[in-house]
This record gives structure tokens, sequence and C-alpha cells, in this order.
């Protein structure tokens, strides 16, 4: 039985972007993979919003390794603010908690999100290095108001992080206009490629300010990728550690079809998407854990009521989508995750909300 991933990356696909990839292989030297990697590094200031003043990083890994390479731009005994509104806003302070570094956290229940009071009243008369948030909390499906976020995290530190692996590709993105001197995403959630690449822009002020003993390991040291990116960027290759070949033909394909769909068609298909997800979801009588006026365009949480979250999600995969499971500690099998990015089409929302009532009505 055909099989649709509503999941929240890799989410639904695109056969023209894996075919891109089936061939035989090629080196990282060769004209097809250059070509490709030169065009996904372009392509990325685009998905961000990223001028001129922006280096344009795309390394191995995903997003967690791009997330990770933030301690470039960090020395012993900096402090930096975490503000989180769920599990992976947590994961940088998880990240971070491992270096030695200072780590000053607020959060709010699942479902919410800090709010720029929040940060200037509780930390306003403090200094950090760097401020991080997320722009979609994939454990719940909220998006923070990033201009006003950005805007306060700004009062009080240095550079402002933004974590957009959720967002990039489905949502809104302006890293120059909103001033966010680190945003970062991966290739498998609305981008629409398959995983293995973090994608990520820096400031040129950003990069200026990396510090000698920068608090960074030596594979995800952004220092060890400027001399790659660049050489990249003008068409020529040179080595400091495999970047992941198949990925980046796919990428490449991906971001030809987002140049050609526009960035603004792209994010309106997908808030369509979640409009019609919003309405099917009240229909059948759920509720959504994101807060209105704090909806993604790529997640909505579906709070499940009475009925098991976890059994819900087996009997939809047996009928032919797979949803993902809630992981929001607070709310553990109290509901699931659509995810709704990349190749996501109306006709997958009224399909995954379909298989929703019947479910239902299967396990009521
Ligand atoms: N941040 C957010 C908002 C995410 O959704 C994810 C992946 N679910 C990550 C970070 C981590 O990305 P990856 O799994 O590619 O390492």
């Amino acid at each position: 039985m055909r099989r649709i991933l509503m999941h929240v990356g890799p989410s639904v696909g695109n056969y023209e972007v894996l075919l891109r990839m089936v061939r035989d292989n090629v080196g990282f030297n060769s004209p097809e993979f250059l070509e490709s990697m030169q065009n996904s590094l372009d392509g990325v200031s685009l998905l961000f919003g990223a001028d001129k003043s922006y280096t344009q990083f795309i390394i191995p890994g995903g997003g967690t390794s791009v997330m990770e390479a933030a301690a470039t731009f960090l020395q012993e005994n900096d402090r930096i603010l975490v503000a989180s509104n769920g599990v992976f806003g947590d994961r940088w302070r998880e990240i971070f908690r491992r270096y030695r570094v200072t780590v000053d956290y607020v959060n709010v229940v699942a479902g919410e999100s800090v709010t720029g009071n929040m940060i200037s009243e509780r930390f306003g008369d403090r200094r950090y290095r760097m401020g991080f948030f997320t722009h979609v909390e994939t454990s719940t499906g909220v998006r923070s108001q990033v201009p006003e976020i950005a805007r306060e995290l700004r009062k009080v530190s240095d550079f402002v992080v933004l974590d957009g692996v959720a967002s990039i590709g489905g949502e809104e993105a302006e890293a120059a206009k909103w001033g966010i001197d680190y945003f970062v995403t991966a290739s498998q959630k609305a981008i629409g490629a398959p995983p293995g690449a973090g994608i990520a822009v820096a400031s040129d002020r950003l990069m200026e300010s990396i510090p000698d003993k920068s608090l960074a390991g030596y594979s995800l040291n952004l220092a060890n990728w400027m001399d790659p990116m660049e050489s990249y960027l003008s068409g020529k290759g040179k080595y400091f550690a495999t970047p992941p070949v198949h990925t980046i033909l796919g990428l490449s394909y991906a971001i030809d079809l987002i140049r050609e769909e526009t960035m603004k068609r792209r994010v309106e298909r997908h808030s369509n998407v979640r409009a019609l997800l919003a309405d099917g979801i009240n229909d059948l009588g759920l509720g959504i854990l994101a807060k209105d006026g704090f909806r993604s365009n790529t997640v909505t949480g579906v709070l499940t009521g009475d009925l098991d979250a976890r059994g819900l999600i087996s009997e939809c995969f047996a009928h032919g989508v797979e949803f993902a499971s809630g992981v929001h500690p607070s709310l553990a099998g109290k509901y699931l995750r659509i995810g709704h990015m990349g190749w996501v089409t109306e006709n997958d929302a009224a399909t995954a909300i379909s298989v929703l009532r019947n479910a239902i009505r299967s396990i009521s």
C-alpha cells in the first residue's frame, strides 16, 4: 500500500528530488557534485532571507550538527541565554551545558511561546554573548514571533541565534531584516531533500568575532569549513571532510524547484495546508496544541483527548498515513504531530484528515 509520510522530517517526499540521487557514484571533486554544491550554497541565501553579508555553510550531519557548531563562536566563561518553547529549544541548553559556558534559560508550558517581555523582565540587566531561540518548535508546532524575540534578545546579547530546522522552506525567513546572526536548518524538513546535511548562514559580524580559543572541536568547528565553502561557492572543490554527496545532488534540485515555485508561493502553500488541517481537526472534535496565533505552517500538534494518541498513530499508519508521536514530556500519549512540510499538498491534508477520521472510528 502507498503510504504518505506526514512525519516532522523527513516528510512528504518528491521522487524527482530522489531521482537526482539515483546515478552512478560521483566524487566530491566531480563537475556534477561541484555544480550541485555551488547551486545549493547559492540557494541557501534565498531560503534564509540572507544577503551578501552572510556566509553560507552546508556540512555533513543535520540540524543538531549546525546547532552544536555554534560553539565556534563561543569561548570559555561566556554567558548565553536560551529562550525555549519546548524540546528543541531545550536542545540548545542540552548542547551548551556540555561546554564551559554559563547557560541562563527561560521556558514556557507546551503550546505557548516565550515573549519579548519575559526576556526583558527577567534578563534585562544581564549581558550575554549569544541568545538562542527556535523559529518553529517541532515538539509543539509553535511558531515564535521572530522579530519581537530577536529585538529583545539583541538588547541583552551580542549575537542572536535562531533554529530554523523546522521552518526554513515553509515559513517566511528574513535573516538580514530580523538581524539574525546565526540561522540554522537541515536538508530533510521543509526544504524537502533527504537527510544528511546541516545548513546555516552566519553574519559577517559574527564571523569576524570567532575567538582565538573557540570552544568548538574539530569537525563542527566552522572555521575549518570556511575555506571549503568559499571554494565551493566559486565552483571549485576543497576537502576538509567528505560532504554528503548524494544528499547534495538532491538538495540542489530541491532548491531549483523552490526557485521555480518562489519562496512566497511556497510559504502560501504551507500556510494553506496548515489552515485546511486545522479546519479538519476542529471538525473531528480534536484540539490543536499551539495557541491560536502561534501555529506554524509546518507542524501541527493534535490533542487527542480521551483517545490514546499512540494507538491512533498506529491505526493511521496501518491505513496509509505516517504521523509522528508527541515528544513533549508533559503530554506523553496525549497528542500526535502532523508534519506538513516540503512537498506537501492540499490533497495530502485531505487524506490525513480522512484517515484520522476512520482511525478514530475504528479505535473508539
Ligand atoms: N531543531 C528542530 C526545531 C528540529 O525539529 C530538529 C529535528 N527534529 C532539530 C533541531 C534537530 O535536527 P536533526 O534531527 O536534523 O539533527
